[in-house]
């Protein structure tokens, strides 16, 4: 049978990095995808600066800074009058060496990653093939795979769930996937169409407010996407339908007969798994956890927690380190980490951007203005919305945690 360090399933950006981290620090990897390549959908984009900080320690920061856009402004907007707060990300370059955004379209990473495993002598991508269970042991965990034409069984001492939001890793672990769905999709169009020559000073990256239909305008290199809530009953060839593509546009710019590269719907999720770890088997990314795409946190925190899991496996098959405390702490970890930051500030942020009736929208708009207006409390939002004050929590945490 063949055997490995880590057979880590799904190779979306998380799982992507999580194989990389580990072959980059000398243990054997399988990574398993069950498609024929990294899918290329339009769904993260937004890349933070502290997961640009993780992704340097891997020399991966540079390929996708020179790959996208580098976006040290965004605004929230008011639809109606077209006024904007800017945040602008260079106030905290105290905080961070990488004090942009940067926008690429996640699947660019993930195919960087699987071709540079599958030139490393010590890792192996194998697509096509659908991870269908497994089976622990006490020392190590078998794992079966559906192949083209046959079962596959890998034996590992680790096996990493980073197999999306329908993971069967997730499924097989019997963990309750617990939280919530909202009850309108989004629909996601995007078009060449310069929307900056329509909309003055349009920053890359927009949260556009407005008591009717709030929406969010990103840039990525080659596109913008405009992203935007479905009222509850549409039907979805209504989503995708010229007719609803032309109300978007003739609303946003005026200008109905944009063209478009994509129509793309969405139903959005905030779950979070009960646990993240069964015995030898842990789960990150979206299996672990959903929320919405206000804010651009589901794979930055899918990254980080690689980038906590991944050091414990190494401490534990390099070093010797004793594994049941290792992973306990990424459970606990990760699993705080989620809730009280991912998901809390996912809820805060479509609160706050969604429609309501005008009192409430003048109520949004005069506490963003207070909030701008003041350095302290702007400083304080944004390094939070960076992902730079959680991220800091948890390290500061964890080496209390070491200490004690
Ligand atoms: C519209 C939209 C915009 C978003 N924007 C952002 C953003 O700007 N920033 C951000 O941080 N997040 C964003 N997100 C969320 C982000 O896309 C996800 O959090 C991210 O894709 C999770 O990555 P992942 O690797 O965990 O899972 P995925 O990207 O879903 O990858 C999972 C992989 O596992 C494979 N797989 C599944 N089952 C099996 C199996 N049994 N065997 C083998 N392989 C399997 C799949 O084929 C897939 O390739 C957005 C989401 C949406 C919908």
């Amino acid at each position: 049978m063949k055997r490995t360090n880590v057979v880590v399933v799904g190779a979306g950006p998380v799982g992507g990095i999580a194989a990389y981290y580990l072959a980059q620090h000398g243990l054997d990897v399988v990574l398993i995808e069950a498609g024929p390549n990294c899918a290329q959908d339009l769904r993260a984009s937004t890349f933070h600066p502290p997961t640009l900080e993780m992704l340097d320690t891997l020399g991966m920061a540079q390929p996708l800074i020179d790959m996208g856009l580098k976006a040290p402004v965004y605004h929230w907007r008011e639809r109606k009058t077209g006024e904007f707060f800017a945040f602008d990300l260079t106030e905290i370059a105290d905080s961070t060496r990488f004090p942009y955004r940067i926008q690429c379209e996640q699947y660019h990473l993930a195919r960087m990653l699987a071709a540079k495993l599958q030139d490393a002598p010590n890792a192996e991508v194998l697509f096509n093939h659908r991870m269908i269970g497994y089976q622990q042991g006490p020392d190590s965990v078998r794992v079966s795979i559906e192949t083209p034409v046959d079962i596959l069984e890998i034996e590992a001492d680790f096996l990493i769930g980073a197999d999306g939001a329908n993971s069967i890793v997730r499924k097989l672990m019997k963990v309750e996937f617990e939280g919530f769905t909202y009850p309108e999709k989004f629909l996601c169009l995007t078009t060449t169409e310069p929307l900056e020559e329509h909309l003055p000073g349009l920053a890359p990256v927009n949260y556009v407010s407005d008591p009717e239909e709030w929406l969010v305008l990103l840039r990525v290199p080659s596109l913008w996407r405009v992203l935007v809530p479905a009222n509850e009953g549409d039907e979805d060839d209504y989503l995708r339908s010229d007719a609803k593509k032309e109300q978007v546009f003739g609303r946003l710019l005026g200008k109905p007969e944009v063209e478009t590269q994509h129509r793309t719907i969405y139903r959005v999720h905030q779950r979070v798994a009960h646990h993240f770890r069964d015995g030898r088997v842990m789960i990150i990314g979206d299996a672990a956890h959903l929320n919405n795409p206000l804010g651009g946190f589901g794979m930055n925190s899918g990254i980080h927690d690689a980038f906590n899991l991944c050091p414990k496996i190494v401490s534990i098959l390099k070093d010797g380190a004793e594994a049941e405390p290792l992973l306990t702490a990424f459970n606990e970890q990760r699993h705080r980490q989620t809730r009280e930051f991912v998901q809390a500030q996912t809820i805060a942020n479509m609160e706050f951007i969604k429609e309501g009736n005008a009192e409430e929208h003048r109520l949004r708009r005069a506490k963003m203005a207070a909030l701008i207006e003041n350095p302290e409390a702007r400083r304080e939002y944004m390094l939070r919305q960076a992902m730079i004050t959680s991220v800091r929590a948890e390290a500061a945490r964890e080496l209390a945690a070491a200490e004690m």
